[in-house]
């Protein structure tokens, strides 16, 4: 059956022909890719690791060793964000606190946020979830004023700015990831940024250190890949969703991830995939304007809205519906329809229940990103939508709850 997968990056038969042709000189192409980041990001330093969540957790623990000050073992998260950013919290030995966020923008609750004690704080965490830029500078501001490092989480917004500065950027360091669903993927892979030359040397030491990746799981991640660039095409993507060995859709909290280098063999793939970083930015944001366009004004759904000055990359359209139920019932209809919509994140962070024990009692209290794990929908934005999925899209979100038309009038019964 027709289904257009909810996220992805487009991997064409041109592109493994590259990265096969690539594996040969690839600890070459890998320094090439390196200086490529180094320049359009305009780094003091770039480390590959082999995901972002092991990216984030040695950043932390970097961070934590340089400032110094064991007292200073909590990081501050948004209560909405990827489980995965708590569990690499947790799995650097440091304490996970929370500000709500405002359901408006997915951004923290500002009024609360400046309001908040962040006398034991390390650092603070942006999210940019989507692709959409948080008010990076009014974080940035923040950290500065109460002394706490920032970093600057984009794993889903590599591609993305604020005030035309680079999501990532803001902050002491920041991180992308290439995990699936990303801006850009190679199955995983995490990589650390900073412009600051000290935290740079000290992340350099760090991941010098580790291990390289096990050649099993590298070659496991290359067959995957092989299997994601033949069947992300709607055409075929309704039969690999059901392979249940690439894990696709799950939420767990915690991910077994190795701390490990990153694969050079998958950093040929990420490394052609950058070079079409800035259109397939242009292209989601393309769609995103064109769902809005479609489904816009329907009281049941509100659009997050960007912070002004903000280029977001939209790796998935996230729009809010009014409650719980709605919101549910729209996504079995579209997913009926063959549309890949999602819940994202099932709940707020503070609802993890392998996490709330260890949470502070006063961190507990977060409507707004309650608000939004009930109400959240995700919509596809990658560049195998077309015009019709759109209006697929828009007739199944207009007629909710009405029976409606599926994408495959005429071939599904
Ligand atoms: C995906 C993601 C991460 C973790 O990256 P992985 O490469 O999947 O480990 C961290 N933060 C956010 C906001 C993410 O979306």
């Amino acid at each position: 059956m027709h289904y257009v997968a909810p996220a992805g990056t487009p991997i064409a038969f041109s592109d493994l022909r590259r990265w096969l042709g690539g594996a040969p000189g690839k600890t070459a192409a890998m320094e090439a890719f390196r200086e490529a980041l180094m320049r359009r990001f305009q780094l003091a330093g770039c480390e590959f690791v082999s995901s972002g969540r092991a990216g984030l957790t040695l950043l932390l623990d970097t961070l934590h060793r340089l400032r110094g000050d064991p007292a200073r073992t909590e990081v501050l998260i948004p209560a909405y964000t990827c489980y995965s950013v708590p569990a690499s919290i947790e799995r650097a030995g440091l304490r996970v606190r929370i500000c709500d966020v405002n359901p408006e923008t997915l951004d923290y609750d500002m009024a609360r946020l400046e309001a908040f004690d962040c006398s034991r704080v390390l650092a603070i965490l942006s999210a940019n979830l989507y692709g959409i830029p948080n008010d990076l500078s009014a974080i940035e501001t923040l950290a500065r004023r109460r002394g706490i490092y920032m970093v600057d989480d984009a794993a889903q917004a590599m591609g993305a700015t604020y005030a035309d500065r680079a999501a990532g950027t803001f902050g002491d360091a920041g991180l992308f990831s290439l995990d699936k669903g990303k801006n850009i993927t190679s199955m995983q892979g995490g990589i650390l940024v900073t412009r600051s030359p000290d935290i740079a040397s000290a992340l350099r030491g760090r991941v010098g250190t580790l291990p390289p990746p096990a050649s099993r799981d590298t070659i496991m991640q290359a067959a995957k890949m092989l299997v994601y660039a033949a069947m992300l095409h709607p055409g075929r993507y309704g039969l690999m969703r059901r392979l249940p060995f690439l894990g696709l859709g799950r939420t767990p909290y915690e991910v077994p991830s190795p701390l490990t280098r990153y694969s050079p063999l998958l950093g040929v793939m990420a490394s052609i995939l950058f070079t079409r970083l800035d259109t397939l930015g242009t292209e989601r944001r393309a769609n995103a304007q064109r769902i809005m366009d479609a489904v816009g004004g329907i009281p049941e759904l509100t659009p997050i809205t960007p912070p002004p000055g903000a280029s977001p990359v939209y790796v998935r359209m996230p729009l809010l519906a009014q409650d719980q139920q709605t919101r549910d019932t729209m996504i079995r209809r579209l997913d009926e329809a063959g549309i890949g919509a999602t819940g994202s994140y099932p709940t707020a962070i503070a609802e993890i229940p392998q996490l709330r024990p260890r949470l502070h009692p006063e961190d507990l209290d977060c409507p707004g990103a309650r608000r939004v794990a009930e109400g959240m929908i995700t919509l596809p934005t990658h560049p195998f939508l077309t015009e019709a999925h759109i209006r697929t899209m828009a007739s199944v979100i207009r007629q909710n709850g009405h029976p409606v038309q599926t994408l495959a009038d005429g071939t599904k019964s």
